[in-house]
């Protein structure tokens, strides 16, 4: 297979594929699952390149939110099973207490402009400061954002160490309104660069912004009677199960042990960004960013973890997160994506603010009932039912088989492929 495609770029979506097929020797079922989607194709077509196809995503929809006061169904699109029921028990447990109270910073991003080859870097700082509204009346007069009442509000100077030697480097504070930003802000970067360069004298290089939206950061805020944390109390099987200040103390515990240790602090976060990348895809926004600014925010004292747990004075679970959140209600593939825009429909939000406080509410969520599933029964029994589905799928179970197949395969502890064949035999 030779992966040359000189003008691969140039076909349209029905030839590139064609030329993939023969290239891949790929068969009629591959080529039908590959260009399943139809009327989509074309506008997926034009959201990337050497576009050949599309891959479908579950969309789901997590229930129980109310989020400052609102009931709100959030669409989430994930493929990993238990994601979407984590956060519809997280926002069940927040329910009796008013679900989510939730407050943004406001959506400020921050385009950098880095200049290279300052003779007095110190000297180079504060001449930029002085032109400082030049150059922030240059970067507005790109236009694409005043005209929405946001714009480029505050221009500061860094001087940073590199293993390259010190670097001068120009930030742009912008508000991008109801946009993610991305395109908007870097347009105003590039904007600005000359005017950067004749103030330090300088040679400018990088002109991008930075993904660390820490001045975007969204905040939610819920809390939990030890009651309520208590799973399936009539339930006789779980009737040795623990009481409900046991659980909180606990989810307190294992909040301190992702406060206390990385490798937890990882994990703990990557269940609070399945949720968050879920709404992400569902509306098309960029997950990339989203992950990137959580991650990077976590790490600014030591990698550590985006939400908090604390016993308040009446005894509830107190629950906090904090997290950047860069994403918007218009511009991006979100305006673009038919589906994308009807999950912005399902969720009902227009601001991005108010969409950033959703995210917030919707990471607690999930790391709320992740951890209360962790510290009590453990988080496989509840994954369990829909790994074993799709492992009776796998193994080649009908339709209409799939759910015994996979109820027989839990109850017997036994969830593998080669026991859902003899299980499609017996049962088929
Ligand atoms: P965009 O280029 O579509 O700009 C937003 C558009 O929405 C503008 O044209 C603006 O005039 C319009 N608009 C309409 N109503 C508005 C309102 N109320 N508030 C604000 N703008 C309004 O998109 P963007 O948000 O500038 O950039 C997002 C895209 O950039 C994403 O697709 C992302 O993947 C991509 N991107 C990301 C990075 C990164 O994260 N590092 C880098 C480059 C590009």
């Amino acid at each position: 297979m030779n992966s040359r495609i000189p003008g691969f770029y140039t076909e349209d979506r029905s030839e590139r594929l064609s030329t993939v097929v023969e290239r891949c020797d790929l068969d009629a079922e591959a080529v039908d699952a590959l260009d399943a989607d139809g009327a989509v194709g074309e506008t997926v077509d034009g959201l990337s390149e050497n576009v050949v196809g599309s891959v479908s995503y579950p969309l789901s929809v997590a229930t129980n939110f109310v989020v400052d006061g609102e009931d709100l169904l959030v669409p989430m699109a994930v493929e990993e099973s238990s994601v979407v029921a984590a956060a519809s028990k997280g926002a069940l447990l927040a329910r009796p207490g008013g679900g989510f109270t939730t407050d943004t910073d406001g959506p400020y991003m921050i385009g950098q402009v880095q200049v290279a080859d300052v003779s007095d870097p110190t000297a180079a700082r504060q001449r930029v400061l002085a032109r400082a509204d030049e150059i922030a009346a240059v970067a507005n007069d790109q236009g694409v954002l005043v005209s929405h009442g946001g714009g480029c509000e505050d221009v500061t100077v860094r001087v940073v160490d590199t293993p390259a030697g010190e670097t001068v480097v120009v930030h742009l504070l912008v508000d991008v309104r109801d946009a993610m930003g991305a395109n908007a802000v870097n347009t105003m970067c590039e904007a600005v660069a000359p005017v950067v360069a004749d103030a330090t004298g300088g040679r400018v290089s990088l002109r991008v912004l930075s993904n660390l939206a820490d001045c975007r950061l969204a905040r939610a805020r819920c809390r939990v009677e030890p009651a309520a944390l208590v799973e399936d109390e009539d339930d006789p099987e779980r009737a040795d199960g623990l009481d409900g200040e046991t659980v909180r103390d606990r989810i307190v515990e294992a909040w301190a042990f992702a406060a206390g240790d990385p490798y937890r602090a990882a994990t703990h976060n990557k269940g609070i960004m399945n949720a968050v990348d879920a709404l992400a895809v569902a509306t098309c926004n960029d997950w990339r960013a989203l992950e990137a600014g959580a991650h990077a925010y976590a790490a600014r004292e030591g990698y550590g973890p985006l939400t908090t747990y604390e016993v308040g004075a009446d005894g509830d679970l107190v629950c906090r997160i904090e997290l950047p959140v860069q994403a918007g209600t218009v511009g991006g593939a979100t305006a673009v994506h038919p589906a994308g825009r009807a999950a912005m429909e399902v969720l009902g939000v227009e601001a991005a603010d108010e969409f950033a406080g959703v995210v917030a509410a919707l990471g607690l969520a999930e790391n709320l009932a992740s951890l209360r599933a962790l510290v009590d029964e453990g988080i496989q029994a509840g994954h369990m039912k829909l790994h074993a589905e799709n492992v009776a799928r796998q193994a080649g179970a009908p339709a209409g088989l799939v759910a015994e197949v996979a109820a027989r395969m839990v109850a017997e502890g036994a969830v593998r492929e080669s026991r859902a064949r003899e299980l499609i035999e017996v049962l088929g």
